[in-house]
C-alpha cells in the first residue's frame, strides 16, 4: 500500500494543476451566435465561449443535440436572450442537470410587443446591445470575481465601439430620404431597428421562420408593396429566399440584398461579428434606399 503513495501524490499534483488551468478559461455557453460574440468581447482570453446555435443557424426552431446537454453540463455560466426566443432551452437545461447560473441578457430592455408576446429580437437596436453587454459583464464578474476588473475594462472598450456604431447607423439612416425608409423583409425581426432608427419594416411572414406564405398572402403582400410604395425587399440568411425574389419580381420592388437578423455568419461570411452584422445591414439598407 505504501508504494502507491508517490502515485497518489503525482495524481494529486495533476489534479491540482488541471482546475487551475480550467480557471483561466471560464466556460460559458451562449444560446446563439450573437450572444457568443458579446461574451467573447467582454470575456476576452479569460473565457471559453461555446454557442448552441452557431453561425447561420435559426435560433427560433433549433433542435438540441446530445452534445448541447454536455456543453451546458460543463459550463459555469449560461447566457440566454430570453423574451421567449429560446423555447427549446428549458428542456435542454433540465436534461443537462446543470447547476450553472442562467443569465438573461435582455434584463432591463424595454420589450416591444409582438401581438400578445414580446418581440425577442432586441439586439437589433445597438442601444439594447449595450444592455446585453452590461448584463454579460456583471454575470461574468459574479461567476469569476477575481477577473471582474478585466471584464469591466473589456466591456468599457466594447461599449465605446457600440456607441460609435450607433452614431454610424443614425448618420447612415439620415442619408435616406424619409419617404424611402420603408422595406419588406422575410421575417419580422427588425422591430427594434425600426423603432430605434426610423426605418419601417413590412414583414410578409410574421415572426415564425417555419411558416409558409399562402398564395393569397403573397398576392396581398404584392398589393401592399405597390400601394405603400415599399422601395426594396430584403433577404435573410436563415429564410428561404425564393419567396422574396418572387415578390420582388412581381411587385417591381428592388431586391436589396441580404439582411442578417438572428445569426452571424461564419468567419468568411459578411457578418462574422455583431458589429459587422449591423454595418452590413445598414449599408444594404442605405444603398437600396438612398436614391
Ligand atoms: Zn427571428
Amino acid at each position: 500500500m505504501r508504494s502507491l503513495r508517490p502515485w497518489l501524490v503525482c495524481l494529486a499534483l495533476v489534479a491540482a494543476a488541471l482546475p487551475a488551468r480550467a480557471q483561466d478559461h471560464l466556460k460559458v455557453v451562449a444560446s446563439f451566435s450573437i450572444l457568443g460574440d458579446f461574451v467573447r468581447n467582454v470575456g476576452g482570453d479569460r473565457v471559453e465561449v461555446t454557442t448552441l446555435v452557431g453561425p447561420d443557424g435559426d435560433v427560433h426552431v433549433y433542435t438540441p443535440a446530445p452534445a448541447d446537454a454536455r456543453k451546458i453540463a460543463d459550463a459555469k455560466l449560461v447566457i440566454i436572450n430570453g423574451l421567449g426566443l429560446e423555447g427549446w432551452l428549458p428542456r435542454l437545461l433540465q436534461s443537462s442537470g446543470s447547476k450553472a447560473p442562467i443569465v438573461t441578457a435582455t434584463k432591463g430592455v424595454t420589450p416591444l410587443k409582438f401581438g400578445s408576446d414580446a418581440d425577442p429580437h432586441a439586439w437589433q437596436s445597438v442601444a439594447n446591445a449595450k444592455t446585453y453587454v452590461v448584463n454579460i459583464r456583471d454575470a461574468l464578474g459574479a461567476v469569476a470575481p477575481t477577473d471582474s476588473e478585466v471584464f469591466r475594462v473589456n466591456a468599457e472598450s466594447y461599449l465605446a465601439k457600440l456607441d460609435a456604431l450607433d452614431r454610424e447607423v443614425r448618420e447612415a439612416v439620415a442619408q435616406i430620404p424619409p419617404a424611402h425608409r420603408k422595406v419588406i423583409s422575410t421575417h419580422d425581426a427588425f422591430g427594434y431597428l425600426a423603432a430605434a432608427y426610423g426605418v419601417e419594416f413590412v414583414a410578409p411572414l410574421g415572426v415564425s421562420t417555419e411558416s409558409e406564405a399562402s398564395a393569397r398572402a403573397i398576392a396581398a403582400i404584392i398589393t401592399q408593396i405597390k400601394s405603400s410604395k415599399v422601395s426594396a425587399v430584403f433577404l435573410e440568411n436563415i429564410s428561404d429566399d425564393r419567396l422574396i425574389r418572387r415578390i420582388a419580381a412581381e411587385s417591381g420592388a428592388r431586391v436589396g440584398g441580404t439582411l442578417y437578423s438572428d445569426g452571424l455568419t461564419s468567419e468568411k461570411g459578411a457578418a462574422p461579428t455583431y458589429i459587422d452584422m449591423v454595418r452590413h445591414n445598414i449599408k444594404a439598407l442605405t444603398s437600396a434606399l438612398a436614391n
